[in-house]
């Protein structure tokens, strides 16, 4: 479920390689990761807290997954963000309400403010239903030993 309210459901990019962009909308920048010279453009973000059997965690989804969850494009949500009239969170949470999704995270390791922080990324994401529909004795994805498969359940 979302807990984080203040969220804009997008993020400035570059239109290239997706890294965080410090441009307004359209504006021509040169890229600090890739060194293209691109367009911000809005990219899907959103902060989720998921559940599993051993607890919650706070997780960042990203691209088509986060479009999966809101069911709005970046540019939608950019739209609306702009027009005051942000995504709320109630409805999101409504629709997530039930669903079950197994999950491909990775965990990110950041020196920040004198200390090691963590942050978990959603590689990618399948709804139980789908699984169930089509039963697979293998996990969908590849498993590597720096990934952590995590199954939520009661969103
Ligand atoms: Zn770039």
């Amino acid at each position: 479920m979302i807990t984080y309210p203040d969220q804009k459901y997008f993020y400035m990019a570059c239109e290239k390689c997706f890294s965080g962009a410090g441009a307004d909308y359209d504006y021509q920048y040169t890229c600090v990761a890739c060194k293209a010279f691109t367009h911000a453009k809005p990219k899907e973000k959103m902060h989720l807290n998921i559940l599993d059997g051993s607890g919650p965690l706070d997780v960042k989804v990203f691209g088509k997954h986060a479009t999966e969850l809101t069911q709005m494009s970046a540019s939608r949500c950019m739209k609306l963000y702009n027009e005051g009239a942000p995504l709320l969170l109630d409805t999101i949470n409504q629709s997530l309400s039930g669903k079950s999704f197994i999950m491909k995270i990775r965990k990110r390791e950041r020196y920040m403010e004198d200390s090691m922080q963590y942050q978990y990324v959603v590689l990618n994401m399948l709804e139980r239903k789908s699984l169930l529909l089509n039963p697979s004795p293998t996990c969908p994805w590849q498993m590597t030993p720096n990934l952590l498969k995590i199954s939520t359940h009661h969103f």
